[in-house]
């Protein structure tokens, strides 16, 4: 251990205990402890999580929604009660607001399909930032070619700050939407979501939200955000892949017709006219991903047993250690250094391309995301092709910024 090492003991929060309910943690790639620092890309899984999944499917399996019997009746409650549990853990006035779906980007896709066919028109405005995943500019741009809409993009400083002043310049009358992400996958940047809510509002426009990392790191209560559609992904959340959340006011989604057809998202069919279920159904056409809903409603318990606010203080810290231990490290420039942001760091190190040295790094057990991160214009504007990007956790620790200072100081050695 160098100098710069922190302690994992002693602190408030019981990173180990944690870190023990994650079985992938004690093993080992290479040869080596892995440092797993890419959770902003994927999440690893508690073994409750893991359990109820087998569970479900050994013990408690049948399709939801359908059957008579006991055991269509017991998944279909499972099912449900996974939507209660993402309903509490959201804060969301209501079950009909709580769309499962299979990720942020088929949710983002759904209001592009269904809210933006039906209410954005020629000439109207949809505003994103120049932090947002391709997820979050696809859509749009797919409606503009469907609708001719403008697509108006508020910059970010270079730190990855935003200046609600500038952002306010480009809300206007036309402006019918604002979709902008809650916390960037890329610089960490929180924006700042709330005044973004009162400008789109007083504009008479919506405002959706990309929760795809801001769930992770936040506190999120849709009604205290004033946000009218928030989208993120289980996966990210520590719970399953294929599972994601549209939430939306009920009043919105009354209005929105249906993204796709076909079993239980109706209320009668006949040849001549088809009638939709109210919301939620109306947009969970087919077998919904049962057990994964079911997952990630096992996820949110495990974080609810977690003291969150000690998870954001223990994220925070490892965020500012791995920061003050980067910019020690010669020829490393952090990307992405807004304040208040989250455990996301982005960084590049002269002479070493990001893939080179994630796969160095890799020797070394430490797991890195490197390249666009799903988000090429904002690389453009940050004139750079890629990033390196450690992503800190909840079950990430001190001891791990250090294991990945001493891979970086390896990889150099190795690449320069
Ligand atoms: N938005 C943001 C901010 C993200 O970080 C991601 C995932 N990297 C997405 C959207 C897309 O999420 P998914 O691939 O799970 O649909």
């Amino acid at each position: 251990m160098n100098k710069m090492t922190k302690s994992d003991k002693g602190a408030a929060y019981d990173v180990m205990k944690v870190r023990a309910d994650f079985p992938i943690l004690a093993r080992e790639v290479h040869g080596k402890p892995l440092v797993y620092l890419d959770s902003a890309a994927s999440a690893q899984k508690p073994q409750q999580v893991i359990d109820a999944i087998s569970r479900a499917y050994g013990h408690e399996y049948a399709n939801v929604h359908r059957g008579a019997y006991y055991l269509s009746e017991t998944a279909t409650a499972a099912y449900e009660a996974a939507r209660e549990k993402v309903r509490r853990f959201i804060n969301a006035p209501s079950l009909k607001e709580v769309v499962f779906t299979k990720g942020a980007t088929e949710a983002i896709n759904l209001v592009a399909a269904t809210w933006g066919r039906t209410f954005v028109k020629a000439g109207d405005e949809i505003v994103i930032t120049s932090v947002e995943h391709h997820s979050n500019i696809v859509p749009w741009q797919l409606l503009r070619d469907a609708t001719g809409c403008v697509l108006r993009i508020a910059a970010v400083a270079r730190d990855g700050s935003i200046d609600i002043e500038e952002f306010a310049k480009v809300i206007g009358p036309k402006t019918k939407l604002v979709a902008v992400a809650h916390v960037s996958n890329v610089l960490g940047t929180v924006l700042p979501v709330r005044e973004i809510a009162a400008l789109s509002h007083e504009a008479g426009a919506k405002l959706l939200l990309d929760g795809c990392q801001g769930i992770v790191h936040e506190y999120v209560d849709v009604q205290d955000l004033d946000c009218d559609f928030y989208a993120f992904s289980g996966h990210k959340l520590y719970g399953p892949t294929g599972i994601g959340v549209l939430w939306a006011r009920e009043a919105l989604l009354e209005a929105m017709p249906p993204y796709q057809g076909g079993g239980d998202m109706i209320d009668s069919v006949t040849f001549a006219k088809t009638t939709w279920a109210p919301p939620p159904a109306k947009f969970e056409a087919g077998t919904p991903p049962i057990v994964q809903a079911i997952g990630l409603g096992v996820a949110i318990d495990y974080l609810n047993t977690l003291d969150r606010a000690a998870v954001a203080a223990h994220e925070s810290a490892l965020l500012r250690y791995a920061m003050t231990s980067l910019a020690q490290v010669p020829g490393i420039r952090l990307i992405g250094t807004a304040p208040g942001k989250a455990a996301v760091q982005s960084f590049v190190m002269e002479g070493a391309h990001p893939h080179d040295l994630a796969t160095v790094l890799d020797r070394s057990g430490v797991c890195v995301r490197a390249g666009h991160h799903c988000a090429q214009p904002l690389m453009e504007i940050l004139g750079v092709t890629a990033t390196t990007r450690a992503s800190f956790a909840l079950y990430n620790t001190m001891a791990e910024v250090d294991a990945l200072i001493a891979a970086l100081r390896k990889a150099q050695e190795v690449l320069l």
